[in-house]
């Protein structure tokens, strides 16, 4: 005989994570279109007037890392509750079983080595377009 309760709790739950990473991309998508804002804001500011006091400047790119920050936190909540961890070379998103990256085959941070969620890389953009720092990185 089925666990009554059991199924209960689980579709409870899995509709509980359903709401919450529908919930967290929401705030996901709200950051990177705020990011892109700022950075429009940072150019237009600098474009008025290019002896624009850089501390003026300064404080809107601070703003911009603390978004960044709060994305990247985001994502991790995200993929623990999808079950997924995020490949430290090729940013996909793996199985958190695995401990192999399927794509780049680099080998996968276990689950007790704690990721330093307030460190930023310069891949740590997060915009919802991927090229809108393409401009950046010179290709060959
Ligand atoms: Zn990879």
């Amino acid at each position: 005989m089925p666990n009554f309760m059991e199924a209960f709790t689980n579709a409870a739950g899995k509709a509980k994570n359903a709401t919450e990473v529908s919930n967290l991309k929401r705030k996901i998508l709200y950051e990177q279109e705020r990011i892109v804002e700022v950075f429009a804001d940072i150019g237009r500011k600098y474009y008025k007037n290019p002896e624009e006091d850089p501390a003026v400047l300064k404080v809107l790119c601070e703003d911009v890392d603390t978004r960044r920050r709060r994305i990247k936190q985001m994502r991790f909540e995200l993929n623990s509750i999808r079950g997924y961890k995020v490949c430290p070379k090729c940013d996909s998103e793996v199985n958190e079983k695995f401990q192999f990256c399927g794509v780049c085959g680099a080998r996968l941070p276990e689950d007790d080595e704690d990721e330093d969620l307030n460190s930023l890389d310069s891949g740590d953009y997060y915009t919802e377009s991927d090229d809108f720092f393409s401009a950046d990185s010179v290709k060959y």
